[in-house]
């Protein structure tokens, strides 16, 4: 694999502070990657503290005004934005593809489930609705209110560098409050491009902030005084660390993490339905969302069968750069990533299990960093490669004599964030409803994501938190509830 050295004539990102772009003051940047290519295609910097105040207090300054917005023109901001999202959806799928790696189809679908949550956000006047009830005592009368809170703050994985900052901003700002975004420092351009735009819908300076860094951007975004809440999405020890810090700092917290997420399949399923699903599901993103199927859990009549379809399928993927017509599988990330799955697949040999799909001998373009895709079967439900998060197209297959074994082994996983079923039998789904330990259940569907009315609801090491993204959720998050108790005399 041929890797390009950072050049000097590479753009460095700028941050976005009160409407204006600003460099950093931090010297420090990180190469952003073509993942495709190995080339570098910007320098994102590295944002320390002086940075990180100057768009929390540009923020802070921008609220009183914001807050006192009528709803309507709020809501009349995400409109705008909305149709600029769609008028600019094949700049953005190609920016998110070049950054990222994954395919332009899905980077359109990310972008389509990022668009939801802003016409969701269209929706505030209704949503930040209060309640009222007469007569709580006698002539007295009780009503609720929602109310911004201030300056909320997103902290953003690399894996979506569209959709989840639209999962955090959209909904925050309707509701009133003003942001800091700060983007993966490894797919920054995306978000970059959409605070243009969402200046250009409307959203007065100061609203929306972005700093580019990492680490130590974050935590000086957590010890801000001014920040109320944050939003973060990411993996599970940064997930719990960034919960432990922010509550010690009395901030609302919402820390979406990692997952290992179960795919039952009962002889009963449509195997060629299930099939290209589980594909989709453990290949698509090149293994890289946090609702991949990781583990097969096949019942055992259909276990042969169906690993037979799945290894028949996987090896006809078309595997290159994201942007060519009929690729189905971009690279990873970076190089580094890569070889810590690839460090996961040996692991996987050395624990016993039985490698029938060896992605590291796939064929794949020499520059990038791609990486095949890789079944084992044979794996025992105490094996690394079944419990822990890879991140990457490897696939581990269980094999369980009935529906209740494979709700079992799910219930056993320090993960709760999706797990599917493939059946057509109504008391099997049944039973994976009532008794599956995960916050989002497919029943014949491979990537159980809800759409945006919904919460994103992981459970376990899967989330930190009480109140989790998108739907009413969401609402409550980015508001206090004040409730008046009134009586004239
Ligand atoms: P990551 O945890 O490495 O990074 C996430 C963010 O945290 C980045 O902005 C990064 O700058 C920051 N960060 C990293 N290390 C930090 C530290 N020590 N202290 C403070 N901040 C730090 O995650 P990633 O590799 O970018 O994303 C992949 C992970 O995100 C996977 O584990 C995936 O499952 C998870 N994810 C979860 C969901 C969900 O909804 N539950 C969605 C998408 C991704």
């Amino acid at each position: 694999m041929a890797m390009a050295q950072p050049q000097a004539d590479v753009q460095r990102l700028r941050n976005f502070i009160n409407g204006q772009w600003v460099e950093a003051d931090a010297a420090g940047t990180d190469p952003v990657y073509n993942p495709a290519t190995g080339e570098v295609i910007a320098h994102v910097p590295l944002s320390g503290a002086a940075d990180v105040d100057r768009a929390v207090r540009a923020a802070a300054a921008a609220f009183d005004r914001w807050r006192e917005t009528p709803v309507f023109h709020r809501a009349r901001v995400m409109f705008r934005f909305k149709q600029l999202l769609d008028e600019h959806a094949d700049e953005l799928a190609a920016l998110i593809t070049r950054e990222h790696g994954k395919t332009l189809a899905e980077a359109r679908a990310e972008l389509e489930r990022g668009v939801e949550v802003v016409e969701f956000a269209a929706g505030i006047p209704t949503l930040i609705m209060g309640k009222t009830l007469e007569l709580v005592g006698t002539g007295v009368d009780a009503e609720m209110y929602r109310q911004p809170l201030g300056v909320c703050v997103g902290i953003c994985p690399y894996n979506f560098p569209a959709m989840i900052p639209m999962w955090m901003f959209p909904l925050a700002i309707a509701c009133g409050n003003t942001f800091v975004l700060k983007p993966s420092e490894r797919t920054p351009l995306t978000a970059t491009r959409l605070a243009e735009l969402l200046a250009e819908a409307g959203v007065p300076e100061g609203v929306f902030n972005v700093v580019h860094g990492g680490r130590e951007t974050v935590d000086a975004l957590l010890a801000h005084e001014e920040v109320r809440a944050v939003s973060f999405v990411g993996s599970q020890p940064v997930a719990a660390y960034i919960y432990r810090t922010a509550a010690a700092y009395g901030k609302r917290v919402q820390a979406l993490a990692g997952a290992k997420n179960h795919m039952i399949v009962l002889p009963d399923a449509d195997l060629d339905y299930t099939t290209e699903a589980i594909v989709a599901s453990s290949f698509g993103s090149a293994g890289q969302r946090c609702m991949a199927g990781s583990v097969l859990v096949a019942q055992q009549d259909v276990a042969d069968k169906i690993l037979e379809l799945l290894v028949d399928r996987s090896s006809r993927m078309k595997i290159g750069p994201g942007d060519e017509p009929e690729v189905e599988m971009g690279p990873l990330i970076r190089d580094q990533h890569r070889e810590r799955v690839k460090g996961y697949i040996q692991i996987g040999e050395e624990e016993g299990a039985r490698l029938i799909a060896d992605g590291r001998k796939t064929p794949v373009p020499e520059r990038g960093f791609f990486l095949g895709p890789t079944i084992f079967d044979g794996v025992s439900p105490d094996m690394r490669i079944a419990r822990e998060e890879i991140f990457g197209p490897v696939l581990s297959a269980v094999r369980v004599k009935d529906v209740d074994e494979g709700i079992a082994l799910i219930n056993r996983s320090a993960y709760g964030n999706g797990a599917v079923i493939f059946t057509r039998s109504g008391a099997a789904a049944r039973a994976f409803r009532r008794h599956a330990k995960a916050g989002m259940l497919g029943i014949n569907i491979g990537v159980p994501a809800p759409v945006a009315v919904f919460p994103f609801t992981g459970w376990r090491n899967s989330f930190y938190g009480d109140l989790h993204a998108n739907g009413e959720d969401a609402i409550n998050f980015y508001t206090d509830r004040k409730v008046v108790t009134t009586r004239w005399l």
